[in-house]
């Protein structure tokens, strides 16, 4: 398996392009830092240039698809804020309209909110009320600056601001005290939450136990996020009792979609392995959803060289041969079908991932 770091790849929400790769914070959940050699520091991979061009000439790239920025690093961290906002500044200056996410645990400094504005940015903060002693930046007053950043940055900004609700972990952060709190400072002030539990590995399963966790019912999955079902019902009635009109989502392709007010771009109701939530604010939207297949998406396939073996049966689209997860995804965005295939060919970093961390299974 070749190491080497790609700057852009299509992950399973969209298009994530990198000038920095690794994080200071070291959160001893996090499975970045554990990725590489090295990660527990930031490492600049390219200039902000370089990774513009690319991308305008990417395979993966049209006006639709979803970009994330620095999304494999603290993004809003001193050494590699300005290169976030560079990035966005430039996209902006091109006209490029997609979609953006950012994700951070920090406040954002004012003197960024051009950045923000007029550029289809979508923010996702991430708060949990993980103790410090697991995740660094999670202190007892984090939750109120952040809130108030929020709220600062809505009036200088029209960035759609979402609250990133992960990990979230049983014997953790999973109390009731904990819960409420976090709902009584989102609502209001976040448009949605976005609820998730944590990709396990071996190594972070052992260390969070040694602090506290209970894992007993993850089913050894590594390339999945774990949130267990009884936790995620504990969520959703505190807000049902505590904010009604609060939404919430388990993923974050939902989340961005009822925001765009569209059916969901990665097409989750359609999976055969996954229900969404009656209570989902966007289930009408996604309902409306209708498959095409037209010499638009032929042409797609087309320049992927898999039209000679594209089926469309029944709304779905078969694919006779093997393809990678990145072609997959970008494929299901774009094209909007269904797609199924023989076999799912790993991506590249998803590859690394396995390799290192599937072995010690
Ligand atoms: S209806 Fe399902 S796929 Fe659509 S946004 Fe809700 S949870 Fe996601």
């Amino acid at each position: 398996m070749n190491d080497e770091i790609k700057t852009i790849e299509f992950l399973k929400t969209g298009l994530s392009l990198q000038t920095h790769i690794g994080c200071p914070i070291k959160c001893s959940y996090c499975v970045v830092t554990g990725f590489y050699d090295d990660m527990a520091k930031s490492q600049q991979l390219v200039d902000t240039d370089t990774l513009i061009n690319d991308l305008i000439t990417h395979e993966f790239f049209n006006d639709d698809v979803i970009l994330m920025v620095n999304n494999k690093t603290e993004g809003f961290q001193p050494k590699v804020e300005k290169y976030t906002f560079d990035i966005l500044d430039k996209l902006k200056n091109y006209g490029i309209k997609n979609p953006k996410i950012l994700i951070t645990k920090l406040p954002i400094p004012l003197r960024y909110t051009d950045s923000l504005t007029d550029n289809n940015v979508f923010v996702f903060t991430t708060y949990s009320g993980m103790p410090s002693t697991i995740e660094p930046t999670s202190t007892p007053t984090n939750l109120s600056n952040i809130v108030n950043n929020i709220k600062v940055l809505k009036q200088h900004s029209d960035a759609r601001h979402v609250h990133y609700w992960r990990p979230i972990v049983r014997n953790i952060n999973s109390d009731s005290d904990i819960i409420n709190n976090i709902l009584d400072n989102v609502n209001g002030v976040f448009e949605c939450s976005v609820i998730s539990g944590i990709r396990l590995t071996p190594v972070i399963k052992q260390h969070l136990e040694s602090r506290g966790a209970d894992f007993y019912d993850w089913n050894g999955d590594i390339n999945h996020k774990f949130l267990p079902e009884d936790i995620y019902n504990q969520i959703t009635q505190s807000k049902n009792a505590l904010c009604p009109e609060y939404k919430l989502f388990t993923k974050t392709s939902c989340s961005i979609s009822h925001l765009l007010n569209n059916f969901d771009a990665n097409l989750n109701f359609v999976k055969r392995n996954y229900s969404c939530s009656v209570q989902c604010p966007n289930g009408s939207i996604c309902k409306s959803y209708q498959p095409r297949y037209t010499d638009n998406e032929r042409e797609i396939l087309k320049k992927f060289n898999l039209l000679d073996c594209a089926n469309f049966i029944d709304g779905v689209l078969y694919i006779n041969k093997p393809i990678s997860q990145e072609l997959k995804a970008f494929l299901t965005q774009t094209i909007k079908l269904r797609i199924i295939v023989p076999e799912t060919l790993k991506s590249h970093t998803e590859g690394i991932f396995n390799a290192r961390n599937g072995r010690s299974l």
